[in-house]
């Protein structure tokens, strides 16, 4: 048990039903973004455990895949269960390990049971469609057609640190549901909660090789584990970088990319500024800005801008860092010293450059303090590159033309967000904004976990949300009866 109530946790890696030492014998401390202190251990694997989990994962698809639907959602569910009746302890790990406020993380770790229980349901949901084939010039009604989906089988599922639980689910569970095994790679720095989660699944039933786990690199992993023949689909969520190189890996294999972003949200006029404000102050700051759909760039029109920023201010000045543990705090340090490094000068960078700083962007060891940043030119790093940290950079435009350019002008398009705009700006957005969701009334930073959801662009492509990952989780195979 550690100093603040949470356990410190040892794991082994999980192969073919079995927790076993990693073929090297190797471990790795997992340590508190906040002060350093070990929180746990876990083996590191070689590509030798990355060969085994892919042979053990060969043999549970094989039983996975006969398993009735509405015994796999039994499993899942019993899962769901195991998620509820654990979700202080899961948050507790998820705030050791990832440094967020136990608030934020508790409010992650109760959506594993949801997530668990939509993906046993639409898991059992995998209808085809018949085909009319007589409507076929020369074909007669002696042929009977139809498409059945069927799982594809061995899934890779590799995942980041900044939502170690529900990042994970999202691609385990719906893949489990539709009837894949799965290897699971999660981020080096959170791989104790995506263990705690692999866990419960063993406990509430999943067979031995469906489910493996291998925590160590990502680099010799990830490599082994994408071009290997034996897996059909690859499920990454990460930086773009990194999505590239799965990209040119992967070779002919289904492939998810869920990769980075430079989220816009557009003020105009006539938007409710109190709302906006609030809504900005919580999505530009939430994880410490550690969230793809992170509320990155502003885009507020000249004629609401003062107003604008007079009501987001002394909202980002309240914003209390501190102890992810600790009562009251609302913003925990960023994943490492390093990151928060990189935060900063990006801040600073922009500042030279001709930005204003309004507030914030201060560095203390892996704190940023929460920033705004006035007048950033829209060709400018600090918008077009992703931050993944707790600022926010202001560009003020003269129209509504102009906001939506700038809200276009960079390489991604992951979700974007519009408050104020009259309905045909309104209706425009909608449809000229080149990303994977648009909020009107919000900011990007929402998610509902049964929408579709993913980015365009350098953003990724595919979709995640439960049904739609089901849906990319299988492959539809045509069936014809010859009579
Ligand atoms: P990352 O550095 O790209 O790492 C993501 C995962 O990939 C980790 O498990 C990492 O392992 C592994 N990895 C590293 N090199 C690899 C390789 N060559 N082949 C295969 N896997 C490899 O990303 P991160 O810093 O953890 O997460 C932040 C990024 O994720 C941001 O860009 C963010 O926008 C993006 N993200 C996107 C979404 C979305 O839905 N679009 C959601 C959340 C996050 P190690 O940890 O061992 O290096």
């Amino acid at each position: 048990m550690l100093e603040n109530g949470a356990q410190r946790r040892e794991y082994e890696l999980l192969i073919g039903g079995e927790w076993r030492a990693a073929a090297g014998g190797a471990r790795q401390a997992v340590r508190s973004p906040f002060d350093g202190a070990t929180v746990g251990e876990v083996a590191v694997a070689t590509r030798a455990d990355a060969d085994a989990a892919l042979a053990a994962a060969e043999r549970g698809a094989a039983v996975w895949r006969r398993t009735p639907a509405h015994e796999r959602a039994a499993i899942l569910n019993r899962a769901a269960d195991l998620a509820d009746a654990r979700a202080a302890d899961l948050a507790a790990t998820i705030s050791a390990e990832n440094g967020k406020p136990l608030g934020e993380a508790l409010g992650e770790a109760r959506r594993s049971g949801a997530i668990l229980r939509l993906s046993a349901h639409e898991g059992a949901q995998l209808y085809g469609q018949g085909l009319p084939l007589d409507a076929n010039p020369g074909t007669g009604q002696d042929k009977v057609g139809f498409t059945l989906r069927q799982p594809v089988g061995i899934v890779v599922a590799i995942t980041p640190f900044n939502y170690p639980a529900l990042l994970v689910l999202h691609k385990v569970a719906p893949a489990l549901a539709a009837g894949n095994a799965v290897v699971l790679k999660p981020a080096s720095a959170t791989p104790l909660t995506a263990l705690a989660l692999a866990d419960l699944l063993v406990e509430a039933g999943v067979p031995d090789g469906v489910l493996s786990v291998l925590t160590g690199p990502g680099g010799a992993l990830g490599d082994a584990l994408v071009a290997d023949p034996r897996v059909r689909k690859v499920s990454f969520t990460g930086s773009t970088g990194v999505g590239e190189r799965i990209a040119r890996s992967a070779g002919v294999k289904k492939l998810s990319l869920e990769l980075g972003a430079s989220s816009p949200t557009l003020i105009l006029p006539g938007a409710d500024i109190e709302r906006a404000a609030a809504a900005v102050a919580a999505g530009g700051y939430v994880n410490a800005g550690q969230v793809c759909i992170s509320v990155q760039r502003v885009i507020v029109h000249r004629d609401v801008e003062a107003d604008f920023l007079d009501a987001l201010l002394p909202r980002v000045r309240a914003i209390r860092a501190g102890d992810p543990f600790a009562e009251g705090t609302t913003i925990g340090p960023l994943i490492s010293e390093r990151e928060a490094e990189r935060v900063a000068d990006g801040i600073a960078q922009a500042v030279a450059d001709g930005a204003t700083l309004l507030t914030g962007g201060a560095r203390d060891r892996g704190f940023v303090e929460p920033a705004v940043v006035a007048g950033v030119d829209t060709r400018h790093a600090l918008a077009q590159e992703e931050l993944f940290g707790p600022a926010v950079a202001v560009t003020t435009v003269d129209d509504f033309d102009a906001a939506i350019a700038a809200a276009n002008g960079t390489p991604y398009g992951l979700a974007a967000g519009v408050f104020g705009g009259t309905l045909t700006e309104g209706v425009r957005a909608i449809r000229e904004i080149d990303a994977g969701s648009v909020h009107l009334g919000w900011t990007p930073l929402w998610r509902a976990d049964l929408m579709p959801y993913g980015g365009l662009k350098a953003s990724g492509h595919g979709k995640e949300g439960v049904r739609s990952a089901v849906e990319e989780m299988t492959e539809a195979k045509t069936v014809v009866m010859h009579g």
